[in-house]
């Protein structure tokens, strides 16, 4: 099998893994029993919160343990909602569907929302979410970079402009934080999944800056701080340390190691398949992703074709309801309905090999050729 799709999931690092057992096996107490195997557990959890406050250069008070991106942008929106009871939220068309879907379902309970679309490159301009806000605007969401096109968005400039005005600002680092570092001195709220760099599934964290109003969002016992009940996952949190201590070492290393894939992959597929384009800036992109267009072809085909020789890719588009509808993300630059359909996305990772590229390539012009001629 050849992976091209590691901005949806990567494959767990055996030192990840290693890193887990003992809490899967020999210690598995609950982190919050008054005994030795509980305090092995609380021990391991505490030690994984200092690790990460350490590499994402936070305080450890600051970082909560859930279960991935999508609870913590639910968090973060619904929490800062929550706290202000009403008011005016700014968010980029373009975030996930889990801050997308939280914003829509803070708007059914009476908060004003308020989507500014990116430009034809991917990017959204601060100046535009400036513009934006009002008086009574409580939240602005807008994600490190986008898990579709890889555009990294203008955070610093968007923080500063959200600290101005006292608007508390959360961005979604859930595609960036395997690439770069977390951006802690320009958002009061931050959300990363583990599996996204090489860490275990359904394991993730929200940082929270001191001082922030934020209501929880699941209550039950003195977990997290008070601030998220449930017991804690603690092979899966002493995993996702390990990850993430491994992939901000490696860090400089690896993004060069998969630009390197990323770059000939792309220059290959650009001047060798006729009518294909990139979507998004090269300029702004993350070092993994490749969101191309390819013209008389239909997404969905292409993966299929290539699924079928062992290939895994995916496209952008949605499946609701039986119906497969293009990618919001690429709409909203400007996209045309036929180009959003025809997109794939390839996103690389640290496995990948140059001969791999080369398969890929050669399987893609296949694929392309044969649905163009049918
Ligand atoms: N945010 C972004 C940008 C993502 O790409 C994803 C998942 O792909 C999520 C949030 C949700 O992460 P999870 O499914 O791990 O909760």
């Amino acid at each position: 099998m050849i992976y091209l799709d590691n901005a949806a999931s990567t494959r767990l690092d055996d030192e990840v893994l290693t890193a887990m057992l003992p809490y899967l096996k020999e210690n598995f107490g609950n982190a919050q029993s008054q005994h030795a195997a509980g305090r092995a557990c609380a021990n391991a959890i505490s030690a994984a919160r200092d690790k990460i406050a350490a590499l994402a250069g936070c305080r450890a008070d600051e970082v909560y343990f859930v279960s991935g991106g999508t609870e913590a942008g639910n968090t973060a929106l619904k929490g800062v909602c929550a706290t202000h009871k009403k008011g005016h939220l700014v968010l980029s068309s373009i975030e996930h569907a889990s801050v997308y879907e939280s914003a829509s379902d803070m708007k059914k309970l009476g908060f004003d929302v308020t989507f500014v679309e990116p430009e034809k490159d991917g990017a959204v301009l601060a100046e535009n979410i400036a513009n934006a806000m009002r008086a009574d605007t409580i939240f602005c969401a807008v994600m490190a970079a986008n898990n579709e096109t890889g555009v990294i968005q203008p955070v610093e400039e968007i923080g500063k402009i959200c600290r101005e005005r006292g608007v508390f600002f959360y961005t979604d680092c859930v595609q960036t934080a395997a690439y770069l570092p977390m951006p802690v001195r320009h958002a009061d709220g931050m959300g990363f999944s583990a599996h996204k760099f090489y860490g275990p599934k359904g394991t993730g964290a929200l940082i929270l800056k001191k001082g922030s109003k934020v209501f929880r969002l699941i209550s039950g016992g003195m977990q997290e701080m008070g601030f998220r009940g449930g017991t804690v996952n603690t092979a899966a949190i002493v995993g996702m340390a390990a990850a993430y201590e491994k992939t901000c070492l490696e860090r400089d290393k690896t993004n060069a190691y998969i630009k390197g894939l990323r770059d000939a992959f792309l220059k290959r597929v650009l001047s060798e398949v006729e009518g294909t384009r990139l979507n998004g800036d090269l300029n702004k992109m993350l070092p993994s992703l490749a969101n191309i267009s390819f013209d008389g072809c239909d997404g969905e085909n292409i993966l299929f074709l290539l699924d079928l020789k062992g290939i895994c890719v995916s496209t952008g588009a949605a499946c609701s309801a039986g119906a497969v509808s293009p990618s919001d993300t690429l709409i909203s630059m400007g996209c045309d309905l036929k180009s959003a359909k025809s997109s794939i996305r390839f996103s690389f990772g640290k496995h990948n090999t140059e001969a791999e590229v080369e398969e890929v390539v050669g399987a893609l012009k296949f694929a392309v050729q044969k649905i163009r001629n049918n």
